[in-house]
C-alpha cells in the first residue's frame, strides 16, 4: 500500500482507499486519470463478461423456444 496526498485536503491516505479519512472526500488517493482509466477498465471487463454471458443466455432462450 502506497501513501498519496489526498486531492481533496492534501492528508496522506492510502492509495486504494475510497474514502478520505480526514475530509471524506471520495477515492482521495486517485487522480483524475487513474480515476478515468479504472472506469474504462471496469467497462471493458464488464463488457468482456457481460457480451458473452447475454450471448449464452439468448442461445439458452432460443434453444427452449425452439
Ligand atoms: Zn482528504
Amino acid at each position: 500500500m502506497s501513501l498519496r496526498a489526498c486531492r481533496h485536503c492534501g492528508h496522506k491516505v492510502h492509495q486504494q482507499t475510497t474514502d478520505c479519512p480526514t475530509c471524506g472526500g471520495p477515492t482521495p488517493g486517485l487522480t483524475t486519470g487513474e480515476r478515468t482509466y479504472s472506469g474504462l477498465l471496469l467497462a471493458a471487463l464488464l463488457a468482456v463478461v457481460i457480451v458473452p454471458l447475454a450471448v449464452l443466455f439468448y442461445g439458452c432462450i432460443s434453444a427452449f423456444a425452439g
